[in-house]
C-alpha cells in the first residue's frame, strides 16, 4: 500500500472508531463489536505502515501508539473492572449503590462529614495493593511493544513535545516549589469554608477542593447560559462555532466531564456536556469549545497525519486559551456584566485551584518521567510519588497514585496541561501587545489565532517560551494573602 493510501485508510477508521467512541461517552447506543473489529483493523494498518515507512514521524510514533494500546485493551478492561469490584466499601452508600472507586468523588463531594472520607480513603488506599498487579501486566505491554521500535513512551512524549527530559523535569520542579508555600497557605484560607475544618490534610485530595471552590460563585451564573456566552464570545472574535455540534442534552449514561471529539476534522467537530453546576459548566464549556475551533479551523487539504496527530500540549493550547477567558477580569466586567467583587471572587478562587493543579502535576508528572527512565516497580513508584507529594503539599500515602483516574491508566500523565498553560500566557501576551487590551473584540487577533490552529500537527511547539517565573507570580496574586 502507498502512503497515501495508508493514511486515508487510517483516517476511515480513526473516523468510524470515534464516532462509536464519542456515542459511548455521549450515552448513546454503540456498536461494541465494531469497535473492536476497527481497532484489530487499525493494528493492520499500523503494522502497515511501520513495517514499510519512517516518515512522517508523527505517524510513525502514532502507529506505536496504536499497536500498544490495542494490545492492552483486554488488561484495561480488566483493571477498569476489578478497580469498580475491589476498591469499594460496604459501610457507605450514595443513590442506594455501595460507595466504589467509581462513585468515590461524588461522595466526597456529597459528604459534609470529613471524618467519613477519610475513613473511605484509608480503606480504599490499603485495599489499592489488589489492583497493583494489573497496573503493572498494562505498564509492561506499553514497554514490550515501544522496545521493538527503540524507544520508550517517554522517548515519543518528549518528541512529540519537542522538550528533553531534564528540561521538563526542571520546569515542574520549579513550578511545583514555587507554587507551593502560596498554595498551603491559601488552603489555611479556604480550608474552614470548603474543607469544615481548620486544616487541609492528606485526605483532602485535588478533587474534593475542585468539586467545593466554585460553589458560592453559582449564583452569579445561574441566569447567565455558557454556551450563549461562548458562541457570542467567538464570533467577536472571527470565528464561526455555528461548525461545531452541540450536544447539550442530559441522558443517564452520559459522561459527566465535558469533551470535544474531532470525529472528522475539519467537518464533524462535536462538543458534549451535561449541566453539573453554573459556574463549572462555564469553564467546561469554554475549554471544550476552545478544542472545538482548534478542530474546525483545520484545512481539509492538508494531509491525514498533519490534520490528525497533534501533541497534547498543542491541543491544549487552545482549549486553556479560551477557556482563560474566565481568568480575564475585562471581560468578565464588560461580557458578562460581573462586578469587582464577584470578579476578585472568580479570580482568587481560579487561581488557587491553579497552584493545587501545578503542585499536584508536579508530582503527578516527575513520578511518570522517572517511571519509565529509572524502570521503577509498583512499590517503587508508590515510595517516590509519596516523597514527592511531601516535597510539593502534603505527604500523601503513596498507594494513592494506583487509585488516580489517569496515572495507572496511561503510560504518561501528561504535563502537557502545564506547558499548555504557559504557552498560553505567552500567547495572551503577544495578543496584549499587538491588539490592546479588549483584543477578543479585534478579528486580527481572532486570525492569529486561527492560523495557530490551522498548524495542527505542524505547531511549533518550541517558538513560545515557556517562562515559569512570571506565569508563577500571576497565579500567586492572591487578594487575601
Ligand atoms: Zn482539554
Amino acid at each position: 500500500m502507498s502512503l497515501e493510501k495508508i493514511a486515508s485508510r487510517y483516517e476511515k477508521l480513526t473516523v468510524q472508531f470515534s464516532e462509536q467512541r464519542y456515542n459511548q461517552m455521549a450515552g448513546l447506543s454503540y456498536d461494541r463489536g465494531m469497535m473492536k473489529k476497527l481497532s484489530d483493523q487499525l493494528i493492520e494498518v499500523s503494522l502497515e505502515f511501520l513495517g514499510n515507512f519512517v516518515e512522517p514521524r508523527s505517524m510513525y510514533l502514532t502507529s506505536i501508539a496504536t499497536v500498544a494500546d490495542a494490545e492492552k485493551l483486554e488488561t484495561e478492561l480488566d483493571l477498569h473492572d476489578q478497580r469498580m469490584e475491589k476498591i469499594s466499601t460496604e459501610k457507605y452508600r450514595i443513590a442506594g449503590r455501595r460507595v466504589n472507586w467509581g462513585n468515590w468523588r461524588q461522595f466526597n463531594s456529597g459528604t459534609d462529614d470529613y471524618m467519613k472520607r477519610k475513613e473511605v480513603f484509608d480503606d480504599f488506599i490499603a485495599k489499592a495493593p489488589d489492583i497493583a498487579f494489573l497496573v503493572e501486566k498494562r505498564m509492561g505491554i506499553s514497554e514490550d511493544v515501544y522496545e521493538k521500535y527503540d524507544l520508550t513512551p517517554l522517548d515519543s512524549y518528549l518528541e512529540f513535545e519537542g522538550i528533553r527530559y531534564d528540561e521538563l523535569r526542571d520546569l515542574l520542579i520549579r513550578l511545583g516549589d514555587g507554587a507551593k508555600d502560596t498554595f498551603l497557605a491559601a488552603a489555611a484560607h479556604f480550608a474552614p469554608e470548603v474543607l469544615g475544618k481548620k486544616k487541609m490534610e492528606y485526605y483532602d485530595d485535588y478533587y474534593t477542593w475542585r468539586g467545593h471552590i466554585y460553589e458560592p460563585l453559582n449564583k452569579y451564573f445561574e441566569k447567565i447560559d455558557a454556551l450563549d456566552e461562548v458562541k457570542r464570545f467567538l464570533v467577536t472574535f472571527g470565528f464561526n462555532p455555528s461548525k461545531i455540534m452541540v450536544d447539550a442534552e442530559d441522558r443517564e449514561k452520559k459522561s459527566p466531564s465535558a469533551f470535544c471529539y474531532g470525529i472528522q476534522i475539519p467537518n464533524d467537530v462535536r462538543v458534549c456536556f451535561r449541566k453539573v453546576s453554573p459556574f463549572a459548566d462555564f469553564g467546561s464549556v469554554f475549554h471544550e469549545f476552545g478544542h472545538g475551533i482548534h478542530g474546525i479551523c483545520a484545512n481539509p487539504d492538508d494531509p491525514v497525519w498533519k490534520r490528525y496527530v497533534v501533541p497534547r500540549s498543542v491541543a491544549e493550547t487552545f482549549s486553556i486559551l479560551i477557556e482563560s477567558m474566565l481568568d480575564t477580569p475585562l471581560f468578565l466586567k464588560q461580557e458578562l456584566k460581573l462586578s469587582d467583587r464577584v470578579i476578585n471572587e472568580i479570580i482568587d478562587r481560579r487561581r488557587f485551584m491553579e497552584l493545587a493543579f501545578l503542585t499536584f502535576y508536579a508530582a503527578n508528572g516527575i513520578m511518570k518521567m522517572e517511571f519509565w527512565k529509572k524502570g521503577y516497580s509498583i512499590e517503587e513508584a508508590a515510595k517516590r510519588w509519596q516523597e514527592l507529594t511531601k516535597r510539593f503539599f502534603i505527604e500523601v500515602p503513596g498507594n494513592y497514585w494506583l487509585l488516580h483516574h489517569v496515572m495507572p491508566s496511561y503510560d504518561m500523565y501528561s504535563p502537557s496541561y502545564v506547558i499548555a498553560s504557559i504557552r498560553v500566557a505567552a500567547v495572551r501576551e503577544r495578543l496584549r501587545q499587538d491588539y490592546g487590551e479588549v483584543w477578543w473584540k479585534d478579528s486580527d487577533a481572532g486570525n492569529f489565532v486561527k492560523g495557530l490552529a490551522e498548524t495542527r500537527g505542524e505547531f511549533d511547539v518550541k517558538a513560545w517560551k515557556l517562562d515559569a517565573e512570571s506565569y508563577l507570580k500571576e497565579a500567586r496574586s492572591l487578594s487575601f494573602l
